[in-house]
Formats: structure tokens, sequence, C-alpha cells
């Protein structure tokens, strides 16, 4: 841990401190996959989808309710989705990670802005094959004010021109894809590809483009075992957000990772 984002003398406390803060943005991330998508207000207390009984505090706390009340409702006994639990501790373990690994600030918040918003967008493609702008738009302008954010720290302006570069570049790519795949590349991909873009411009040219290389390859490798195992025909349409939000952190743990420490 010597030498990392976490001081070494604060990193017991510390590591508690992201522990809780990762359970609980896991647990927001559970009220973005379910109300994002319909438009719902986030700022209501969650119901049971089945008997609509208002859910209790002692009943929402992250990963531990789910186990005391055996993935059931504690009023209708409905079975409970195992992904609000599995959602919570990836979104922790996304959170510990960049302190245990990252020597970077930069590289730990863009790591840690594209874990609040990507995996609710990882979770709610799989699901509905949509990427929303309500979350992908707060993804783009965090990434943004981050960059300007670092810029004004290290008093140096010339990693903003770079990133402005990847995210045109990428979003013209994604678009021309988008146009010639008719519907197989959504508008909600040429979205997304602007905030990747964005943040991965940032540390130059190749986080870029290992960024969508990884997608592109992780998409057809998995695309092709689909077929595979017959889970998957020629037509099936398998959303590519999933992918393009993989390369993303493929590309900041490890090319922003050198260009931080020899770059
Ligand atoms: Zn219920």
């Amino acid at each position: 841990m010597a030498g990392t984002v976490l001081d070494s003398s604060l990193a017991p406390f510390g590591l508690i401190l992201v522990l809780l803060f990762g359970l609980t943005f896991g647990s927001f991330a559970n009220v973005l996959i379910s109300r994002v998508p319909d438009k719902e207000s986030l700022w209501t207390r969650s119901n049971c989808p089945h008997c609509d009984r208002e859910i209790r505090w002692t009943e929402n706390i992250p990963v531990l309710s789910y186990i005391l009340l055996k993935a059931r409702c504690a009023g209708c006994k409905a079975k409970i989705s195992f992904i609000y639990p599995a959602v919570e501790i990836a979104m922790t373990a996304l959170f510990i990670l960049p302190f245990l690994i990252f020597h970077s600030w930069h590289q730990t918040i863009l790591w840690l802005i594209f874990s609040l918003f990507g995996l609710p967008l990882v979770v709610i493609d799989l699901k509905l094959h949509r990427l929303p702008d309500t979350l992908t738009a707060p993804l783009f302008i965090s990434a943004f004010i981050a960059i300007i954010l670092f810029s004004i720290q290290e008093g140096n302006f010339s990693r903003i021109l770079p990133s402005l570069i990847g995210c045109v570049s990428l979003v013209a790519f994604y678009f021309a894809v988008a146009l010639i795949s008719k519907g197989g590349m959504g508008m909600g991909d040429v979205k997304l590809s602007a905030a990747i873009g964005l943040a991965s411009g940032y540390f130059g040219v190749s986080a870029v483009l290992v960024s969508s290389f990884a997608a592109f390859f992780l998409g057809s490798f998995v695309g092709i075992l689909l077929m595979v195992v017959g889970k998957a025909g020629r037509k099936t349409a398998i959303p590519f957000g999933p992918f393009m939000i993989i390369g993303q952190f493929i590309s900041i743990a490890t090319i922003a990772h050198t260009y931080f420490n020899f770059g």
C-alpha cells in the first residue's frame, strides 16, 4: 500500500471509510438502476416492487439486509434479486481497488467517476439495452469538471486540448459505426463515447486507443462466445455499453498508470 494514494499511516482508517462509501454508493446505484429508466424520482423512499410495502432503513442496509432477510421481502416474502447485493459488492470493490493500486489522485478520481455512473449504466444496458442520458450526461460533466480542476491544480492547461480531441474523435468514430451498423450500435453508445474519449484523452492518444481496442476486443470475444454456446445468433443485439466501460477501466488502470509514473 506504500506509495499509493492512500497514505500508509492512515491506511486502516482510510480503507474502512472507502468501504463505507463504496457500500453507500452501491446502494445508491441500485436506486439509479431501478428508477432512472422509468424517470422516477430518486429522492423518495423505496417500496417493494411486489407488495408496495415501504422498505425500512433497517431492511435497506447494503449487503447485510439481503443476508438477514434471506433474500426475501419482509412483508410479502417475494424473492429479492441477487443483483442488489451484487451491485453493492461490485461498487465497493471498484471503490477500494484504486486506493490500493493507484499512485495518482487524477487516476483515482476519474476511476471513481466511471464507477459511480458506469456500474449503473452497465446493469441498465444489460437489462434494457439502453444507456439513459440521465446517467451519460452527468458522467460527461463530472469527467469534464475533474479535468478542469486537475488543470487548475497543476497550473497546466495543456491536457485539455488532447482531452477534447479524444472526445471529438471517439464520438465521430462511434457515430460512423452507429450509421454503418444500422442499429447495432445505438446513440446511447455514441453519447457514452464522449465521456470516455474526454477522460482517456487526458492521458494521451494511447489511452484512447487502449480503451477502444479493449472494448471492441472484449465485445467481439463475448459475441463469438455467445454464438458458439448457442446463446446468440448473427442478428442478436448484444449491448455494447458494458464493454466500453470495462475498456475504459482497463485504460485508466494501465496506460494512465504509465503516463503518471514514467510520462
Ligand atoms: Zn413485498
